[in-house]
């Protein structure tokens, strides 16, 4: 059997997409699962619409999410660098086959006379399929055309490689994901493969790179089923070898519109600048089609890739459920390795002066308060109280818990005690802790809960947050001593 070769070929119009990232994960899971090899191409035909920001973007979020391409861009290879725009001086020798073969033909129209035969369909109430008014021209009519300076441009002659390859209009490929799938040929129209400035189009380009690259199974989004159709046409036109297609269904979001930026972060790279972990992302864009076979949903790459099989991908759409997302990426925030959290943290934290605790006391800051939240972001918040000397209150909080006479006792009689506590020892301020609480608990007959409430208010500015022990350990006696002083009145 030939080599399982698939690709990614993101157009570099914008940062990487989630959407692509999935497409690229499920080509990157079947390359793995058949010992297959994982192409990299850039597809920037569309010089305008092409940057340099937005191919490095591509890169770097692929390589986040530890999707590494086996060939292509960066990594060079038998086949690299994979970028279509370094490749332009390939595609003309293509265009020139299929003319010899009379699969293709000049097309002199100008965009006035192609938006007049529109109209006309449009009037007629019709679909607009390309006249074929050059398919016939001698060549003293080129000739002359071209004499007067019109430069032509190259279509794909639909209806005859149609009919030198199959019996009816109908064409039919076996989907790896959807089935069968077919479509009447008659209408589509002949299509342009080359521009009259001498670029390829990207049905064009795309299958002379997959050829050449001997892509054996394209994977990619549904929305490019009416492309196969041409595409499949051009391959048989060259003789060459047609590949197997998978079409994914579309990631809807949860109002089932297409997903878009006024739903929420779209790119990759958007997801991380909110705090999200490419782990999780990776792992929730994995379950946008398809479901583990043992029901557990969190995964890493290496076990998804064990379980993969592209025939059991649903072919519908599915939703981008962001509160899914939130819930899962609050999982592996759990469960991260607290030194590498710590590192993923600190872009979050560039407010405050890290030097202040230093790395072991971040650590535990960051173990203390990463329970409840979900995206890394929540950290800016959840830890400003551990930075720099006074706090902020919250509302009410100084009202409630501070400025009460039972508060300012509690606060009074701990600022008395606080000499004692041993603050080199973090166990031991646990129990100190306790004992406080207890002792106002019999004295005073006030809950402990409540004792807390106002030690922790005056330390942070709160009523929930952080371990009391953590937080007395890592702001120290100083400091300590300094905001119960400022909140006794
Ligand atoms: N460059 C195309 C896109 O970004 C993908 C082409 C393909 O997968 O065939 O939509």
């Amino acid at each position: 059997m030939d080599e399982i070769r698939v690709r990614i070929a993101p157009s570099p119009s914008g940062n990487l997409h989630i959407g692509t990232a999935r497409t690229a994960l499920f080509n990157y899971l079947f390359a793995k699962k058949n010992n297959g090899k994982y192409v990299l191409r850039i597809e920037d035909t569309d010089a305008e619409r092409t940057s340099q920001e937005y191919i490095d973007n591509i890169f770097d979020s692929l390589k986040a999410l530890g999707l590494n391409w086996d060939e292509g861009p960066d990594v060079g290879g038998e086949y690299g660098p994979y970028t279509q725009s370094e490749r332009f001086d390939i595609y003309p020798k293509y265009v020139q086959m299929l003319l010899d073969k009379g699969f293709a033909y000049e097309c002199f129209c100008t965009p006035e006379e192609l938006e007049a035969e529109k109209e006309l369909a449009t009037q007629n109430k019709q679909a607009y399929v390309y006249s074929k008014k050059c398919e016939n021209l001698t060549e003293e009519q080129k000739a002359k055309l071209k004499a007067e300076g019109r430069k032509p441009a190259v279509r794909f002659s639909v209806s005859k490689a149609q009919k030198a390859f199959h019996d009816s209009s109908i064409l039919h490929f076996e989907d790896l994901v959807k089935g069968d799938l077919h479509q009447d040929t008659d209408l589509i129209g002949d299509f342009v493969i080359l521009k009259s400035n001498g670029t390829p189009t990207y049905n064009f380009a795309v299958v002379i790179d997959d050829m050449l690259m001997k892509i054996s199974h394209i994977i990619r989004g549904e929305d490019h089923i009416s492309n196969t159709f041409k595409q499949i046409l051009i391959y048989e036109a060259l003789g060459a070898k047609v590949p197997r297609f998978g079409h994914l269904g579309m990631i809807l979001a949860p109002d089932r519109s297409k997903l878009s930026k006024r739903h929420g972060a779209t790119a990759v790279s958007e997801f991380v600048e909110k705090g999200y972990l490419t782990e999780a992302l990776l792992n929730f864009v994995a379950l946008l089609g398809w479901a583990p076979s043992d029901g557990v949903e969190i995964k890493s790459l290496e076990q998804i890739a064990q379980d993969f099989r592209i025939n059991e991908v649903s072919s519908s759409n599915s939703v981008f459920e962001y509160d899914k997302l939130n819930w899962m990426n609050g999982q592996y925030i759990k469960k991260m390795d607290i030194k590498e959290l710590t590192q993923k943290a600190k872009p979050f934290l560039s407010c405050y002066d890290l030097n202040e605790l230093g790395e072991e006391k971040l650590e535990k800051v960051i173990a203390a308060t990463r329970e409840p939240i979900t995206i890394l972001s929540d950290l800016t918040y959840d830890t400003a109280y551990f930075f720099g000397n006074d706090v902020q209150y919250e509302e009410g909080v100084k009202e409630k818990n501070i400025d009460t006479n039972i508060a300012q006792d509690i606060l009074k009689y701990f600022d008395s005690q606080l000499d004692s506590y041993d603050f080199d020892n973090e166990e031991k301020l646990h129990e100190q802790l306790a004992d406080f609480r207890t002792y106002f608990k019999e004295k005073f007959s006030i809950k402990p809960k409540e004792t807390m409430w106002t030690i922790r208010a005056a330390l942070t500015g709160r009523t929930r947050g952080a371990d009391m022990g953590v937080i007395l350990d890592v702001l120290g006696k100083d400091k300590v001593k300094y905001r119960i002083k400022k909140a006794i009145i």
